[in-house]
């Protein structure tokens, strides 16, 4: 090979993606112009010429940790651009790394890439540069080939007093329900077969453009929450809604889960069940109306598994109000429940609520609620011993599959252990019916029902 047909190496840029799967889905966005563009992604600090740090600012505890993650690129590799929501407080870390290139907010795409290319021009290819070098066709993925996140908005129209989401990300603003469907359909091409639908507040979908009609595949559908699963559901492959706020309208969506067009799940923060506290967190107060539904959605779409989250020892809540939760989650018997001790967010207006609870008091409840969720969990999860699950394998770990029902978004619900999966020549990917025969308070564990 002559010296002339050598080319130089592609300019290399490490990537540390912090936060939510919001934030990833910024990430995937951002990696995959840069691959685009010709840059190689690499995995260590010393193989890096510049470093990307895509940042979260929600809690204090993030914050740390996105601080203490750039002060290490920065002592490892030395170039270092930092965006993501953390990036809308500049003045923090330049106050901690004074040495960063470039700081810019969540979906400030371009700005991470003209620093980039200040740091680090691209390489000129003219035949990569006509053509856009793409992998699968869809994009750099940080999750798995067989699921993707799927973002459908940004920004929150509501006003929850323990949130700064909408002073960093702003009002709600929906993408157009065809460009959702077409960039669906491309994960679906290229060997996603599962959809996450994620964004601040997905049952807000299309109000800020008036749920615009837009077609694709020569129909016409709505911006709206109801026609995207719609839509969604032509692609034959699993969707499942993730932060769902609890509105009337998303009664409307349950049927397409009984039809099977939908995953049976609902992503659907409560964050608390007192009256008084839920209008003090600027969230809808109904309770009674809130189980009334809970039991129409059961009656409607009998499979249907709730996830919630719960904030315990709010400003103000006192022990009579933390018991009404307790209260709730007996009636309500959900299936997934997370939960956080209220921990104070700078700019959060609930920081000037008076009467906070005191840290003990607040790990003591936090520990009573899970104890007594883990109970429900543990009782629901073993009702299904005897049954068969659809599920989809995410891994392969010796003799064993491991897979998720319907009922378990990857990375925050439980898991599916299924015995002989090499035996049955699982892959990653594949759906398959298990026939559960145990169970913890997380998880469960069957075999794969062999056909023929
Ligand atoms: S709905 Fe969610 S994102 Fe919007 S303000 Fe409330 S907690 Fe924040």
């Amino acid at each position: 090979m002559s010296s002339a047909s050598v080319s130089p190496a592609n300019p290399k840029v490490g990537f540390v993606s912090l936060g939510c799967p919001k934030a990833l889905v910024d990430s995937e966005r951002i990696l995959t112009q840069l691959r685009v563009e010709g840059y190689d992604i690499v995995q260590t600090y010393d193989d890096a010429d510049v470093v990307v740090v895509n940042t979260c600012g929600f809690i204090d505890s993030a914050v740390t940790e996105s601080l203490d993650a750039i002060g290490e690129a920065i002592a490892e590799n030395g170039k270092v651009i930092v965006t993501g929501c953390l990036g809308k407080r500049s003045e923090l870390i330049r106050e901690a790394h004074p040495g960063v290139l470039s700081i810019s907010g969540p979906q400030d795409y371009g700005s991470v890439m003209s620093a980039v290319h200040a740091a680090l021009p691209p390489k000129h290819d003219p035949f990569l540069d006509l053509v856009p070098r793409r992998d699968d066709g869809i994009g750099v993925k940080l999750t798995p080939k067989h699921y993707a996140y799927l973002k459908i908005s940004e920004g929150c129209n509501h006003r929850c007093s323990f949130c700064i989401i909408p002073s960093m990300r702003g009002d709600l603003v929906s993408r157009p329900v065809d460009d959702v469907l077409r960039e669906a359909e491309k994960l679906a091409m290229g060997g996603v077969k599962e959809l996450l639908v994620i964004s601040q507040d997905t049952s807000a979908y299309g109000v800020d453009v008036k749920y615009a009609e837009r077609e694709w595949r020569g129909k016409s559908y709505q911006t709206r929450m109801k026609a995207l699963c719609e839509g969604l559901s032509e692609l034959g492959i699993w969707t499942r809604l993730h932060y769902v706020y609890p509105y009337p309208h998303v009664d409307e969506i349950i049927p397409l889960m009984a039809e099977g067009k939908l995953l049976p799940y609902l992503d659907i923060p409560f964050q608390h069940a007192s009256p008084r506290v839920l209008k003090l967190m600027k969230r809808p107060g109904a309770v009674d109306k809130t189980l009334e539904r809970i039991q129409r959605w059961r009656s409607i779409a009998p499979d249907i598994a709730i996830r919630s989250t719960f904030i315990v020892g709010f400003p103000g809540e006192t022990e009579a109000e933390f018991e009404e939760l307790l209260d709730f989650l007996d009636e309500a018997q959900l299936d997934r429940v997370g939960a956080f001790a209220y921990s104070p967010v700078d700019g959060a207006k609930a920081n000037d609520l008076p009467d906070p609870v005191d840290e003990d008091i607040k790990q003591d409840r936090l520990a009573r609620f899970m104890e007594r969720q883990a109970e429900i969990s543990a009782n629901k999860l073993e009702a299904k011993i005897g049954g068969v699950q659809r599920c989809i394998v995410d891994a392969i770990d010796g003799d064993l599959a491991i897979a998720r029902s319907m009922a378990d978004a990857p990375e925050i619900d439980g898991l599916v252990q299924i015995q002989n999966g090499l035996d049955a020549g699982l892959r990653v990917g594949q759906f398959v019916d298990v026939e559960i025969m145990g169970s913890d308070e997380h998880d469960l564990f069957g075999e794969a029902v062999l056909e023929g």
